[in-house]
């Protein structure tokens, strides 16, 4: 795997063209993160991905991508919607898997002295691991709902409201979705995940704002220091999982001459026009408003234990959503290719979608400040809330990183840390408290097992891809 990389400018690095290639591949990463990045197989599978046909202008990766199942996590692939074709691999099994930000008008003196009742409130009330069930348990019929309306079906069951929808990416309902796309087995695996953080590497954190970099956007947003926050990180558990699945198989089988085509059948994609194509955006579009209603249950549940914790009401404490967007995902965009608009599949898997002011994607209160954009670092690490940068349309189609990314595997964490060291010490020495299904996940999910979040943002924010708003740190964490 012998893979060169020319220096095109600050931070943007070029795989050119050759071989097989359509086109060249670009990292966006300073030296440091690129280092880590060369460390696996992720300019390998960035590589591939330039194969797919219909790939515009470049594959790309994001400053905080590592290897993938095919495609990098931290991957952006934006393939002609008519002449070219769509992966479920590069979107990814988790689909949108995403983050929501929720405000609140709490200090962190309102919070000090409180934060062990809140982690076991919340810990006990939100549910989380392998199993564990959903804030609901629900039948077929009520998935196929969720399935076909997204957010609507919340706010028409009293889990939502009508400002939740609008700060919510899409308003929390994807036109395309089709429930009839869905198989029964993954309706069935989502019956009772509805409200479920699942485990892993998924989490509620409550934060604290600690840094505010753009007083004008932080006002917009809603932000100020010494604010608590929560942020919540899941997708749409088995059932999503499920939908990649049938169809990276059926793709698998009906669309084998592509596939040949291919260096790495995990990129299995069908192509723009055909039955599976469209069957698969359908479904993909439905699994997306169902992680949107699982997120939005959590925050329902999220708000009853503030109530009970603080007993005043979560009106009273202005906990509104302040964004929800996903990054596992992949949507038909029109973009700007060579000075022509096209509809593309902008697959973005551990990337976020980060429009610039102006748009008309980008909700009313937020549309001349730009798309929040929220980036996780880790449980003893800052956050980050960005805002979508002036530069993302030309170098990224809209887009940015997810997060700080992994530099270890899940196998090497657990030789390298302890998960009640790692959660003693983060008490001890950071007054974060977390609590989760077991230690195993703490020590997969320790600080050390990723990159530097504020050099990912770093990147972005010189890149003018996505601009830094505010930074927050741990207070409590929930974990499955
Ligand atoms: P992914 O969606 O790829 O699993 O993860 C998104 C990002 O979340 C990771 O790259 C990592 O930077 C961040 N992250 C993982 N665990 C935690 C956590 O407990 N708290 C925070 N704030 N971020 C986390
Ligand atoms: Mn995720
Ligand atoms: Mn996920």
């Amino acid at each position: 795997q012998d893979i060169t990389l020319e220096r095109v400018r600050e931070h943007v690095w070029e795989i050119p063209k050759s071989g097989e290639m359509r086109v060249p591949a670009r990292v966006l990463a300073s030296e440091e993160l690129l280092e880590q990045i060369g460390d696996d197989k992720t300019l390998q599978q960035l590589k591939n991905a330039t194969q797919l046909p219909g790939m515009q202008k470049y594959a790309l990766c994001m400053p905080d991508g590592h290897q993938g199942y095919g495609f990098p996590v931290g991957g952006v692939g934006a393939i002609d919607a008519e002449e070219g074709c769509i992966s479920p691999g590069a979107v990814g099994f988790d689909i949108n898997c995403g983050v929501r930000m929720i405000r609140t008008n709490l200090t962190y003196e309102d919070l000090q002295g409180n934060e062990e009742e809140l982690v076991e409130t919340l810990f006990e009330n939100v549910p989380s691991g392998l199993g564990g069930g959903g804030v609901v348990e629900t039948d077929v019929k009520t998935v196929e709902e969720i399935l076909e309306r997204g957010l609507d079906w919340a706010i028409e069951e009293g889990y939502a409201t009508e400002a939740d929808r609008l700060h919510c990416e899409d308003e929390g309902r994807r036109p395309n979705a089709d429930a009839d796309a869905v198989s029964e087995k993954a309706k069935n695996r989502g019956k009772n995940q509805v409200g479920s953080l699942g485990s892993g590497n998924h989490f509620l954190e409550v934060q604290r704002v600690t840094d505010i970099y753009k007083e004008d956007v932080a006002e917009a947003f809603g932000l100020e220091a010494d604010q608590i926050v929560v942020l919540i990180h899941c997708g749409s558990r088995g059932l999503g999982h499920q939908v990649c699945s049938d169809y990276v198989r059926k793709i698998e089988q009906r669309h084998g001459d592509l596939l040949a085509e291919l260096p790495d059948k995990d990129l299995a994609a069908a192509p723009a026009g055909s039955e599976l194509a469209a069957e698969y955006y359908g479904a993909m579009g439905a699994a997306i408003n169902f992680a949107w209603v699982n997120r939005q249950l959590i925050t329902h549940q999220t708000r009853k234990v503030f109530e009970r914790v603080f007993g005043r009401d979560w009106q009273d404490m202005e906990m509104e959503l302040l964004y929800d967007v996903a990054h596992n995902i992949a949507k038909k965009e029109p973009h700007d290719v060579d000075g022509e608009t096209r509809e593309l599949y902008v697959h973005r898997k551990g990337a976020t979608r980060a429009f610039p002011a102006g748009r008309e994607e980008v909700p009313r209160a937020y549309r001349d400040v730009g798309q929040p954009v929220i980036i996780p670092g880790s449980m003893g690490a800052g956050s980050y809330v960005l805002r979508g940068g002036a530069e993302s349309m030309q170098e990224t189609f809209g887009s940015t990183a997810h997060g700080a990314g992994r530099t270890m595997s899940r196998t090497q964490a657990k030789q390298d840390y302890w998960g009640e060291t790692v959660q003693d010490e983060l008490q001890e020495q950071n007054q974060i408290y977390v609590k989760a299904q077991s230690g195993a996940t703490i020590a997969e999910e320790a600080p050390g097992v990723y990159k530097d979040v504020d050099e990912v943002v770093r990147v972005s924010e010189e890149l003018g891809i996505g601009d830094a708003v505010a930074r927050t740190f741990p207070v409590c964490n929930i974990k499955g």
